[in-house]
């Protein structure tokens, strides 16, 4: 997911979200207008290996 592209919910009381998630971090989607909930964004823990 790009970070330049996101457009956030500005629902209110959005009725429900899902939840999306791809290899570097997880999210919820508004179920109302499709957007990402700006704050459920979470990144997996990073480790101090280095790849
Ligand atoms: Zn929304």
């Amino acid at each position: 997911m790009n970070n330049n592209d996101i457009e956030y919910c500005e629902c209110k009381n959005s009725s429900a979200v899902y939840s999306q998630n791809d290899d570097f971090m997880w999210w919820d989607r508004c179920c109302d207008c499709n957007k990402v909930i700006e704050d459920s964004i979470t990144y997996f823990n990073q480790s101090d290996e280095d790849y």
